[in-house]
């Protein structure tokens, strides 16, 4: 009487029924996901990013859209022309990277997420 309801399992497409949020299946499937993406993917990824972000900077010191409006302020982002939305190849592709400031990082950011498009 004092057992929760069994429900769906919360994994996509999962037909079994549990008391907790996944199927005895879909627990250990789950744990496994989240281990491999707190090291290998995530981490990995996160401090390959700083490295080649840096390197970039380096050689692109100054934010395009300031020399653009005849300003010269020092990047500090690099963003992705085209916004990549989890792209693994839009993400890494160089032809897609632009040095910022970081305002104008944030003017970009803020008109694409208003959807007025480009
Ligand atoms: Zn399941
Ligand atoms: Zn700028």
């Amino acid at each position: 009487m004092a057992e929760s309801p069994l429900k769906l399992c919360s994994r996509v497409g999962c037909r079994n029924l549990t008391r907790g949020r996944y199927c005895a299946d879909h627990i250990k499937e789950k744990h496994q996901y989240d281990r491999y993406r707190g090291t290998a993917s995530q981490r990995g990824y996160d401090s390959q990013w700083r490295k080649v972000r840096l390197g970039f900077l380096r050689k692109h010191p100054l934010c395009v859209h300031c020399l653009v409006a005849g300003k010269v302020v020092a990047a500090t982002v690099v963003d992705h022309i085209k916004p990549h939305k989890g792209d693994k190849v839009l993400f890494w592709d160089r032809a897609n990277w632009q040095a910022l400031c970081a305002s104008c990082h944030s003017i970009k950011t803020v008109k694409e997420d208003g959807g007025f498009g480009n």
